[in-house]
């Protein structure tokens, strides 16, 4: 039977949405966060301002802000204008197909009474008793396992969701020249960002020398894992270079117990260089993946071909690369052809741009094997959240469909490769995630039970 362009995507959407996705990257807001995005007449909540504010749209189109509890309709009396300059931007798309979807509005048509109700709908979302979040990750999106990246609370183990994948957050180990480095966080002031002296106090563990701090690391590694974290994550990338030089440990103990005031910026790189070499071959020793973001951050230092030396030379440490190294994708797909311990991670790429990540997974396929590459959300809501699933959904059908159209591929093919980007290959990169699966049992278990945490306070 042929079929036209249109039906093959139609149909293979279809079938990618018909199996429970896992999803290996997101930051899903904890619900008591999510309660309290704005400041509404009516008290803290979420609403649609908030769900725009908490989205990737204002990354590149800034929208008016909110004071505390300034009616909606006087927001969005001057947000609506900023909308029409964005309505071909991926960002946009992701979070209206999520408003069409979940909520039956077309935004883009949405008149000014269609607005305040909408965003009634969304604070109505959003109270005490909803189960809204469970509701549209695990049923709405068909996302059976989401693994969660603490973006708000660096380094902390604790489940905030039944549905949660535990990520240790490891950057901070290259600030720790000095305890005085963790008193904020240079990225997003105000935000909390775990010290792992904080940690060595919580353990008894004396700091006096560099040796002691680099057995603190090993012990994180090791007692993160055992606590259920699945992979380490590394997002320096917004501070940095991606390129870490091999730095002998005698020129990295240097800086060690100096604030930064004390060194000069080449001190500085040489601790970081050293520490991330470290925690590369943590990775390998304590065989947990290691996931780093790359692509958006510090343009044009977060290359991912920066990362070249540290990958070729660990071997044994599975490299992650995030967010298919947008702009870069050409570049990271040649890294995972050179490369066989570097895997592509997807997530990102399509809210980002949907054409660069359809050019992105077909120039992977054809240089990748297709057992090495995942995708996840990015994102912080559940309307988030959504919306980036489906929009990766649509995508990968439409690559898959031109494939099979093409005869490059066929359909068995196309559907056994959609099911490994979106489930298999991350039950396959990391075993553990079989004990947690459910769906197949029709009830989501609590989360497990965790007898510590790290560095939570
Ligand atoms: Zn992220």
């Amino acid at each position: 039977m042929t079929q036209s362009g249109d039906q093959e995507i139609d149909v293979l959407g279809e079938y990618l949405r018909s199996f429970p996705a896992i999803d290996t990257h997101d930051h899903l807001y904890p619900v008591e966060m999510l309660q309290q995005q704005v400041v509404t007449p009516d008290g803290p909540g979420m609403d649609l301002c908030g769900l725009w504010q908490t989205s990737y749209f204002p990354w590149t189109l800034p929208l008016p802000s909110r004071p505390p509890a300034q009616p909606f309709s006087q927001w969005w009396a001057q947000a609506k204008s900023a909308f029409p300059h964005g309505r071909a931007l991926s960002s946009y798309h992701h979070l209206t197909r999520a408003i069409h979807d979940l909520y039956g509005v077309d935004f883009g048509r949405m008149d000014d009474d269609e607005a305040n109700h909408l965003n009634e709908q969304v604070f109505c979302k959003y109270q005490s008793t909803s189960d809204w979040a469970r509701e549209v990750v695990t049923e709405r999106a068909n996302i059976e396992l989401v693994f969660i990246d603490p973006c708000w609370h660096y380094g902390e183990l604790r489940y905030y969701y039944p549905f949660q994948i535990l990520v240790l957050r490891i950057q901070q180990f290259l600030h720790g020249h000095s305890p005085a480095e963790f008193a904020h966080d240079p990225v997003v002031p105000g935000k909390h960002r775990i010290s792992p002296y904080d940690l060595a106090g919580q353990w008894g563990m004396q700091i006096d020398d560099f040796d002691d701090y680099l057995d603190l690391m090993d012990r994180v590694v090791a007692e993160g894992k055992a606590m259920g974290a699945y992979t380490l994550k590394q997002a320096v990338a917004y501070l940095r270079t991606l390129h870490f030089a091999r730095v002998p440990k005698a020129r990295a103990a240097r800086a060690f117990g100096k604030p930064r005031g004390e060194l000069n910026a080449a001190e500085i790189q040489d601790f970081e260089d050293f520490i991330m070499w470290r925690l590369a071959e943590l990775s390998a020793k304590y065989d947990i993946p290691f996931q780093i973001h790359t692509g958006p951050g510090l343009l044009p230092h977060s290359h991912p071909m920066l990362l070249c030396n540290l990958i070729e030379a660990n071997p044994a440490t599975r490299f992650i690369l995030f967010h298919g190294g947008v702009p870069w994708v050409s570049e990271i797909g040649m890294m995972a052809f050179k490369f066989p311990n570097v895997w592509l991670d997807a997530n990102w790429m399509p809210i980002l741009s949907q054409t660069m990540a359809r050019r992105a997974f077909h120039e992977w396929l054809d240089m990748v094997p297709s057992n090495r590459i995942m995708w996840g959300c990015d994102s912080l809501t559940p309307e988030g959240l959504y919306g980036a699933a489906e929009i990766t959904r649509d995508v990968l059908a439409q690559v898959l469909a031109e494939r099979v159209q093409m005869g490059n591929i066929g359909r068995d093919d196309a559907r056994d490769i959609g099911r490994k980007i979106l489930r298999d290959n991350a039950l396959t990169m990391f075993p553990q995630l079989e004990k947690r699966l459910w769906k197949h049992t029709g009830k989501l278990p609590p989360a497990p039970f965790i007898a510590g945490m790290v560095a939570s306070r």
